[in-house]
């Protein structure tokens, strides 16, 4: 099968590169699963599990939003933060999670998008961890 290159990077550096048979993203308009030849695009991505497919495995990355730029042979996520599932941190993700959880159950203390954003933030850490 043919495979399209896909690159993960945030300000931090890059984060993944490897050549895949799929990737799918979760897009702001909906789930996008993208093949070698897919036609140039932009999107805004929401904070989500980035799925690579290669040789019958999936691997999963967590990103913190960003965008998407495809382009026939190559596929460029740009995130302001992404972890490998072998790079997340699981205790870090929990306390984050607990954190936004108190945060939301207070409403008034606190900035409620904010916590809602960490939340998700925590929980798609934990989902691609596989906790
Ligand atoms: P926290 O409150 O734990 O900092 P956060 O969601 O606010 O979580 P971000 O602002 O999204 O953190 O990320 C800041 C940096 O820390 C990024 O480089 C991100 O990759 C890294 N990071 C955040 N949480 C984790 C985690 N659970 N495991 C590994 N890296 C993490």
């Amino acid at each position: 099968m043919k495979t399209v290159q896909v690159n993960i990077v945030t300000p931090d550096g890059p984060v993944y590169e490897a050549d895949v048979e799929m990737v799918s993203v979760r897009a702001e308009s909906g789930e996008l699963g993208i093949l070698a030849g897919h036609v140039p695009m932009v999107a805004p991505l929401k904070i989500g599990a980035v799925r690579l497919k290669h040789s019958g495995s999936t691997e999963l990355v967590a990103v913190s939003g960003g965008f998407v730029e495809v382009r026939p042979e190559k596929v460029t996520i740009l995130a302001q933060a992404a972890e490998t599932s072998a790079k997340v941190d699981v205790d870090r993700a929990k306390s984050a999670k607990q954190r936004a959880e108190e945060h939301l159950n207070h409403p008034n203390e606190s900035d409620v998008r904010r916590a809602e954003l960490a939340l998700k933030r925590a929980l798609n850490r934990l989902n691609v961890a596989g906790k």
